[in-house]
């Protein structure tokens, strides 16, 4: 099996003109391509997988996994998935749901469709101390972090930066002050599947998932931070009733993303599997070797899934 990972599905919007995203049309036909080439996995054949009893039929079928609750999924990708009675599973952080506000992740997303790379790092660059910039985190992370995206010049650095290297503390102020000098105003509304939506997708058949609070590298978290970003989580995808079954994902993906107290955590939870990022088929054996650490593709790496 093929699990195949997407974000930004959406038309162009000219107030974010350097904006990446996959042009709906082109996901319509990557969803052609992966009919025609691989066929796509059953959720029967996945429920008899994720129970352990092998892939069957399943084996070599493709798998679709949305992420971020971002508004795309309901406007685009839920209709269509529809319209050829497909299934797909949607990782959800719930901080936009319980506190209203945009994740950090998306107002650099923002940032970066509405400012070209150079203007950006030029404003950033004002704002960092030396302090600010840990040497370990940039060792860490500098060869695992953006490898398959192609970005314009500045914006690599520019989420670098922001996603990876910066303490927490300073992270949310410094996208604000960001935004203040180029006089850009975050908008929430729409931005995300509203809850009624999300409750519409499970009725239909669409697996909803918990992706942690604030889509935070868990990683940095301690033990007891991580406990309260993955059962939060659960937690408010429980009270407004989209549980099928317990799965999760891990924010960012990559094995350094997260770390053994994390996929402990996720087994004392019941969570029955969880998603990671990594270029390579599930195998019959990971449900019982790597339940919590799932490989999934980038959807850019097949035909039609270039973003724009
Ligand atoms: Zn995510």
């Amino acid at each position: 099996m093929k699990a195949i990972m997407y974000h930004y599905v959406r038309k162009f919007n000219k107030d974010l003109p350097n904006f990446r995203f996959l042009c709906v049309n082109e996901f319509k036909k990557q969803l052609d391509f992966f009919e025609k080439e691989y066929g796509f996995v059953s959720k029967n054949e996945w429920d008899n997988y994720i129970k352990g009893h092998g892939m069957k039929n399943g084996k070599g079928k493709i798998i679709l996994t949305f992420d971020d609750a971002i508004n795309d999924s309901y406007d685009y990708i839920f209709p269509e998935l529809i319209k050829r009675k497909l299934w797909g599973i949607f990782y959800i952080p719930t901080q936009p749901y319980i506190y209203h506000t945009l994740l950090d992740i998306h107002k650099i997303h923002l940032l970066c469709g509405a400012f070209d790379g150079q203007k950006l790092m030029e404003c950033l660059s004002k704002l960092l101390t030396d302090e600010m910039m840990s040497e370990i985190k940039k060792k860490n992370f500098q060869n695992e972090t953006y490898t398959k995206q192609k970005n314009d010049f500045g914006v690599t650095e520019f989420k670098r930066v922001l996603n990876y290297f910066i303490p927490y503390n300073y992270r949310e102020s410094m996208i604000n002050e960001i935004a203040l000098q180029l006089n850009y105003v975050f908008n929430i509304n729409n931005f995300y599947i509203s809850p009624s939506n999300l409750v519409k997708m499970k009725q239909e058949g669409m697996i909803i998932g918990a992706h942690s609070i604030n889509h935070i590298m868990m990683s940095e978290l301690t033990r007891d931070e991580q406990y309260v970003q993955i059962n939060d989580s659960f937690e408010y995808i429980e009270k407004i009733k989209c549980v099928t079954h317990k799965t999760y994902c891990h924010p960012f993906g990559g094995f350094h993303s997260f770390n053994k107290n994390t996929i402990d955590l996720l087994s004392k939870a019941n969570v029955a599997y969880s998603f990671n990022v990594e270029s390579r088929d599930i195998e019959e054996n990971d449900i019982n070797k790597s339940r919590h650490s799932l490989p999934r593709f980038d959807c850019n790496e097949f035909s039609h899934g270039q973003a724009t």
